[in-house]
């Protein structure tokens, strides 16, 4: 693709409705994973850059629009979204290196996020309360003002919809840091939005580093609510920052999530979700499956199964859309090798392959199933964000539920059982945001609230728990008499 052919120019800022130099002048290369070549540069954002946005989101015109109005620009930008899947998906595919369909997805999902926030803009109200005598006393849901969005690069599109499409159906205005790993589709987002109306300020993007825009962002006191997708690490600095400002804070993490398969579960049906579930974007997904606890009845069966779907997964470029595209970066490699080193000794069920196709300077990596993996070995403990997952044998529920709820994180888990009353028991016992039953992610559905516990995080997206989570209450007590 020609980055030079874009609408917009991919090493500005998006400030106040205009494309801007990076105050300091500096840039970042941005990195096409499947190939290891620089795609373009990128504004290297810095705290100027921050308070200008901060400043713009302060002063725009999207704080007096109706809820009406906010829900026709959100419906409009989601249309003109999926006018433009195909650009936004080539633009994803070589810069976050995943396969094509899986980028399309993305750029499905962004425009669904619209449109399903553009639809509730007027459909969340407050109530009325019974009082005593001579009040009339009600809720009034208001937005905090400015929202920062800190994001991370492995899922874009999707993470700016269910994040800057609440915040603005709620009437906040938005500042938007995207990864410096990955951002061209945040900075098409923001031409989307200008060309669909949002009013200058309502949405601004300022790329750069973690350390310098994210942090400034992170603690710019014009800043009333903080939504941050991304590392533990990162998130605590972030939890931090909010912290002497006094706002809050969604923090959306990692994950060890397990699906737990019983005996009795129909092992045809679960057997897409088990394998996809680890592999989809390369393994770097928060939701990941990384975990298959599967009853010893039937662990050689499911593991001969899922060898049998490792064996015929393929890597390559994003653009050859085969199962897995390459990693983000070198770093990521690496850190994914350090893993595999650390399963050294433990039995490979099966590995997937690496295309003929494949650049040697791409960052690619073998898709890699272990078998028989203790249950508090760090490979079945840590979140290693790479194509690697783990089997865990185990005899009983009561088991099946001590490992699931062993690791520190709680993001989402599913069961695979025909029998209810264990399908209810289970769902109660898991401690996660998420539990999914004879099934993995649901289809990923917008209108399911989805947030973490523990290591994890805290605060809910997606759905209409969103909405609530960016805007805040305030309840009237008139005396009437
Ligand atoms: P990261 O924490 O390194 O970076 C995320 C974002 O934070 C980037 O935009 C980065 O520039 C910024 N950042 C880095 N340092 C910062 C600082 N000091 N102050 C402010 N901002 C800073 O995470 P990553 O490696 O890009 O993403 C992978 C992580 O994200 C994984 O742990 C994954 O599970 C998690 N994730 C969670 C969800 C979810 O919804 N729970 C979704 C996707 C990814």
């Amino acid at each position: 693709m020609d980055i030079n052919k874009l609408s917009f120019n991919p090493s500005l800022c998006f400030i106040n409705g205009k494309w801007i130099q990076p105050h300091r002048g500096k840039f970042i290369e941005l990195t096409n994973p499947s190939s290891g070549k620089i795609l373009c540069k990128i504004s290297r954002g810095s705290s100027e850059d921050i308070d200008h946005a901060v400043k713009a989101a302060q002063n725009s015109d999207w704080v007096h629009s109706t809820a009406l109005e906010r829900g026709r620009v959100l419906l409009k930008m989601s249309q003109m979204v999926l006018n433009e899947v195909e650009l936004l998906a080539e633009l994803e595919a070589n810069d976050v290196g995943k396969p094509l369909t899986q980028a399309r997805g993305d750029a499905i999902a962004l425009a669904r996020y619209l449109e399903f926030y553009g639809g509730a803009s007027d459909k969340i109200h407050g109530e009325t309360i019974p009082y005593l005598k001579g009040y009339t006393v009600y809720t009034l849901r208001e937005p905090h003002g400015v929202t920062g969005h800190i994001v991370p690069w492995n899922y874009p599109m999707q993470i700016i919809g269910r994040s800057i499409g609440a915040a603005l159906a709620m009437g906040n205005t938005t500042v938007l840091k995207p990864a410096e790993e990955a951002c061209l589709s945040a900075l098409a987002f923001a031409d989307i939005a200008s060309r669909a109306g949002l009013p200058e300020g309502a949405l601004n993007v300022v790329p750069g580093l973690g350390s310098e825009a994210g942090a400034s962002l992170a603690c710019h006191p014009g800043i009333n609510h903080i939504s941050f997708t991304g590392s533990e690490v990162v998130g605590k600095k972030i939890q931090a920052a909010a912290a002497k400002n006094v706002v809050p804070v969604t923090l959306e993490l990692g994950g060890k999530s397990p699906q737990i398969v019983f005996e009795d579960a129909d092992l045809e049906a679960a057997l897409p979700f088990l394998v996809n579930s680890g592999i989809q974007n390369a393994g770097q997904t928060c939701s990941a499956a990384s975990r298959i606890l599967i009853q010893k009845s039937v662990f050689n069966k499911v593991k001969d199964m899922m060898g049998e779907k490792y064996r015929a997964l393929r890597v390559g470029p994003a653009i050859d859309d085969l199962d897995l595209g390459p990693l983000i970066s070198k770093r990521q490699k690496e850190i994914v090798l350090n893993f595999l080193e650390l399963g050294k000794g433990l039995k490979i069920v099966a590995k997937g392959s690496i295309s003929r196709n494949a650049p040697e300077t791409g960052f690619y990596i073998q898709p890699t199933l272990f078998e028989d993996v203790p249950y508090d070995h760090k490979l079945a403990q840590e979140e290693i964000f790479g194509p690697v997952q783990v089997l865990i044998p185990f005899d009983t529920e009561d088991q099946a539920i001590h490992i699931a709820n062993s690791t520190s994180f709680g993001l989402v888990a599913s069961i695979w059982t025909n029998n209810g009353a264990r399908q209810m028991r289970m769902a109660k016992e898991l401690k996660c945001g998420q539990v999914f039953i004879n099934n993995y992610g649901a289809g990923g559905g917008v209108e399911l609230p989805f947030g973490g516990v523990g290591r994890s995080g805290h605060g809910r997206e997606k759905g209409f728990e969103a909405l609530y989570g960016f805007s805040t209450l305030k309840t009237i007590a008139a005396f009437h008499g």
